[in-house]
């Protein structure tokens, strides 16, 4: 089980509002992808939902269970940042398995999580390795395997790939989709990349200066896009 209910959600920073009022739903299992210009508070989302900030005001209901006062490890929610935040003294294998060390899981529970992870992201052959050991794309697949681990009921990425070169991004986004059908969770993901949005996603949710523009599946944006900033994100004649 993973939904997610965002009413009304409020951001500010000082006088500076970047969320102005988020209404969403997401189903269990559904990807939803975020797009929208630099700046528009696509990760200011993410950490929301999270629980690395606080809302100014509205309601995040996980499951419909609202989460607005439960800290960010018991939210059933892992993240994957686009600058990996892995720990660089310790293995691949303790890098994946430290969530789960933090909170309190059996060592042997532990072992047989990460061995499951590690063989779905063929990480098997590194995982004495520490991240200075391994190219940008196997840094990226352990901080995703750190996140499978925990069995989260949400994935949250923040641009997940975007320091990864162009070959290396196709090969970890058809990766990303299969452990979406493998696991079955509930993915939300960011990302700047047309191609990356038109081919993972369910629903895309396009969002300009704190606001959600238009939300629909890929191809109901492309055919009718609400506005002429939407269908300059969705790459539609115009
Ligand atoms: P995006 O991920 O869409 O590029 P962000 O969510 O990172 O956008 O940022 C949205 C706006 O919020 C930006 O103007 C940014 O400067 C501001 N912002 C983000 N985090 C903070 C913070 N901790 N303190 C003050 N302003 C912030
Ligand atoms: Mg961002």
């Amino acid at each position: 089980m993973g939904s997610l209910q965002l009413k009304s959600i409020r951001k500010a920073f000082g006088t500076h509002e970047v969320l102005k009022g988020i209404d969403l739903d997401v189903t269990d299992g559904e990807f939803v992808i975020f797009v929208g210009p630099s700046g528009c508070g696509k990760s200011t989302l993410l950490r929301v939902i999270a629980g690395l900030e606080d809302a100014t005001q509205g309601s995040i209901r996980i499951d419909g269970q609202e989460v607005a006062t439960v800290p960010p490890a018991k939210r059933g929610i892992a993240m994957v940042f686009q600058s990996y935040a892995l720990y660089p003294h310790l293995t691949v294998k303790d890098n994946m398995g430290l969530g789960l060390k933090q909170a309190g899981a059996p060592a042997q529970e532990i072992e047989t999580r990460v061995s499951k992870a590690s063989k779905m992201l063929s990480l098997d052959p590194y995982l004495a390795r520490r991240p200075a050991e391994l190219s940008g794309g196997q840094r990226q697949r352990v901080a995703i395997g750190r996140a499978i681990v925990r069995e989260p009921k949400l994935f949250l990425f923040d641009e997940p790939l975007s320091n990864l070169d162009a070959a290396l991004r196709v090969q970890t986004r058809l990766e990303i989709a299969r452990l979406h059908r493998e696991l079955k969770a509930t993915m939300i993901y960011v990302t700047h990349d047309q191609v990356e949005a038109m081919t993972l996603a369910d629903k895309i949710v396009v969002l300009s200066a704190g606001a959600i523009e238009q939300v629909g599946s890929p191809m109901e944006l492309y055919n009718h896009p609400a506005n002429v900033f939407v269908a300059g994100f969705i790459g539609s004649p115009q």
